[in-house]
């Protein structure tokens, strides 16, 4: 079986086959060939509970299983790795299966804008005031997560060439949409760069002095799947990483690490502990995001764990997502109300420091739409979903709440019926 291991500046093969009994290891192999395997020897080493692996939040999150595939598209597999006059077969039912999968969910490859003509197509201008730069040395990951709606990036023949090298083009479009204020490098994982590429991006950021730039941000899940980014004692490259970091916060803009986060497990290690001392020491503020997804978080306690650590090491929760459709998302998904539900709960039990938490959001064609409740009429018993848009196209569309259909199934907010309005009288 391939396992992929990322042996890159410093990560060492890792050897966790061994933990694994041959039927599970067959199956993994058998999944993976349909959704994109990666794991490394922190996660498996520092992570992994192996006594109890198979209801492991972070097993889960990394190591493909045969539940994530239909009962169908895994015989279907299964028969076409077995008969050897399948030739060319196989391929073609790994492609087949993963087009049933929804690889291109909404709005991922839209909103990209344009300089002088030109298509930017490593960039996505969505909302006024934020850019996303998707830089192409940022696109991997230190590992996959098996829920991932980025995955067909991993994927060579289903990855649509989202990622730009060209800074200049990203600074002019900038300088030339004054409404902007806000960079947000994403992936993948920004964070797998390594310091030289990082830091010419961010020189020629900071060098230009955009009067209207005033945030950076990174999406990674560097602190989860590996803290060395940011421990020199471990990693000598992380010295560099971190000078980037402060020489960022010493310009004046504001930095801001958006750590992911599933799980409190992935806060207990004394590496991503002091990982995040050594960010927080170079000025930039760490925030926490990362969506609900069923057999790995779908606790209340899980949040409310989480989120006390969070705080407790000075981490601002910020997020919490609802899973796209895309990938396993029939593994992962769980009903709307019950999202609410755990997050009500888990806010209540947290206390103070977890109100900055925006709660269960979805990124939808529109714009990014927040439950802010289940309410019911008082005068009929009637149930709704109460929501408003946090993030819309149209900046004047947000923080107006409105009302659709209460459905204890839905899972995303095209589900939902809209509320009709009575017709009056006369
Ligand atoms: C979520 C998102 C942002 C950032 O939104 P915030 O509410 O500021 O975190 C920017 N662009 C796109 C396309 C997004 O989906
Ligand atoms: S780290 Fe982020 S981009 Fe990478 S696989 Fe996980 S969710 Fe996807």
């Amino acid at each position: 079986m391939k396992f992929i291991t990322y042996n890159a500046r410093n990560f060492r093969e890792i050897e966790y086959m061994r933990y694994l009994p041959k039927k599970v290891k067959t199956e993994i192999d058998i999944v993976s060939k349909v959704i994109p395997f990666k794991t490394n020897n922190y996660v498996v080493d520092y992570l992994i509970d192996w006594e109890n692996y198979e209801d492991d939040p972070v097993y889960i999150l990394n190591f493909p299983n045969r539940n994530m595939l239909t009962a169908d598209q895994y015989n279907r597999l299964t028969k076409a790795l077995n008969d050897p006059s399948a030739n060319g077969k196989v391929n073609k039912t790994i492609y087949d299966i993963r087009m049933e999968m929804n690889p291109h969910p909404a709005q991922q490859m839209t909103n990209v804008p344009e300089l002088d003509g030109e298509e930017l197509k490593g960039m996505q201008h969505k909302y006024k005031d934020i850019v996303l730069f998707f830089p192409s040395q940022g696109q991997p990951c230190h590992a996959h997560c098996t829920f991932c709606f980025r995955w067909p990036q991993f994927i060579k023949d289903l990855d649509m060439k989202f990622s730009m090298r060209e800074i200049e083009k990203v600074i002019a479009y900038i300088r030339q949409n004054e409404s902007i204020n806000e960079i947000l490098f994403t992936g993948g994982d920004p964070m797998v760069m390594d310091p030289a590429t990082l830091k010419k991006y961010i020189d020629a950021l900071i060098d230009a002095k955009i009067p209207n730039l005033q945030n950076i941000r990174f999406g990674t899940k560097s602190l989860s799947y590996w803290p060395f980014t940011f421990l020199p004692r471990h990693n000598e490259e992380a010295g560099q990483i971190l000078d980037i970091l402060k020489h960022i916060t010493d310009s004046g803009l504001h930095l801001s690490i958006m750590g992911h986060f599933n799980h409190p497990n992935e806060l207990e290690t004394e590496v991503v502990q002091e990982a995040i001392r050594n960010i927080r020491q170079t000025g930039a503020e760490i925030r926490t995001q990362a969506p609900v997804l069923n057999h790995i978080n779908n606790r209340s306690q899980d949040w409310a764990r989480m989120w006390q650590r969070q705080v407790q090491l000075g981490l601002i929760p910020y997020y919490m997502f609802i899973e796209r459709e895309t990938g396993p998302y029939n593994y992962f998904s769980i009903p709307l109300a019950d999202i609410y539900r755990i997050y009500q709960e888990a806010i209540r039990e947290t206390g103070s420091f977890a109100k900055t938490v925006t709660g269960p959001t979805m990124s939808a064609s529109k714009g990014k739409v927040q439950i802010m409740g289940i309410v019911t009429n008082p005068l009929d018993g009637s149930k709704y979903f109460m929501m408003q848009y946090i993030r819309h196209r149209d900046y004047r569309e947000t923080f107006k709440p409105f009302l659709m259909e209460y459905d204890e199934k839905a899972t995303w907010v095209d589900q939902l019926k809209e509320v009709k309005t009575p017709e009056l009288a006369g």
